[in-house]
């Protein structure tokens, strides 16, 4: 089967000439339909960069990303937004919910389509165990459940790709791990493709596979396959180790 993401030679340069910082060099890999891949590695290591190219946040230097088929390296400033809202879904570290809005209200945002707003949002709510503050402001509900409102908005459209930056970071361990769990639900019950970057063992842990990038090239590359999540987890901690650094954050 045709991979639903596929990067070849990826390569991202800042500066001029004189001061050049290479943040990726040379990055080629493919994520196939329904796939949970982590991301890797030190503070620099070029994570954020890779995320923002596979987004259209930012342009490559050199090479080709495409997403079922289509180049999204080629495509036009003006067709980058729609192209966003069609095909991906973003949970970030810090939310990024409206505060004068209620969690079905931010919910709602996402939705670009007309038509039944409601039963979608509930349906959604069901799935996310939000059902009960939907009417509650961002403020008045917990660091966990704003977490889940944004994947609720990620996934509402049922994106081709779902995108997470450092989704655990503002959370205390317990939050974490439930919405790894519902990470973990939306990739196996609605078989969402997730590339989710992080630098926590513990979070890259409920990933099937994870690439671990070391001065913008793969470092390695670790299967999870039939491993239990904590011998998946011990061998992450390995490669940290093998990378220099990066586990002093770890659970
Ligand atoms: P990570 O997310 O793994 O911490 P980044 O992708 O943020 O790594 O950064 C990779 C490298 O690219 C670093 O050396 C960083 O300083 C550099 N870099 C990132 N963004 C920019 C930018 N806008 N301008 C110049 N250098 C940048």
């Amino acid at each position: 089967m045709e991979p639903i993401l596929k990067l070849e030679h990826i390569q991202k340069y800042y500066g001029n000439e004189g001061n050049l910082t290479k943040a990726i060099q040379d990055i080629s890999f493919s994520v196939a339909e329904g796939e949970f891949l982590g991301i890797m590695g030190a503070s620099g290591s070029g994570k954020t960069t890779l995320l923002n190219c596979i987004s259209t946040i930012d342009t490559v230097s050199a090479g080709h990303i495409y997403l079922e088929g289509t180049d999204v390296t080629e495509l036009r400033p003006k067709s980058l937004a729609r192209f966003r809202r069609e095909n991906l879904g973003f949970v970030f570290q810090d939310f990024n919910l409206l505060d004068t809005l209620t969690i079905s209200e931010n919910i709602a945002l996402a939705l670009a389509i007309n038509g039944e707003v409601e039963p979608r949002i509930q349906e959604m709510a069901e799935k996310l165990n939000i059902r009960d503050i939907l009417d509650k402001y961002p403020y008045q509900v917990s660091g966990g459940q704003k977490q889940r409102c944004a994947c609720a908005r990620a996934i509402i459209n049922h994106p081709k790709l779902l995108l997470a930056d450092e989704p655990t970071g503002a959370l205390d361990s317990h939050s974490a791990q439930m919405l790894l769990s519902t990470i973990q639900s939306i990739n196996e019950q609605l078989n969402a493709t997730i590339l989710m970057v992080t630098h926590d063992a513990f979070t890259a842990s409920y990933a099937g596979r994870i690439l671990f990038l070391q001065d913008g090239k793969i470092f390695t590359e670790l299967n999870k396959g039939s491993d239990s999540r904590s011998a998946f987890f011990e061998k992450i901690l390995h490669i940290l180790t093998l990378l220099g650094g990066g586990v002093s954050h770890v659970c």
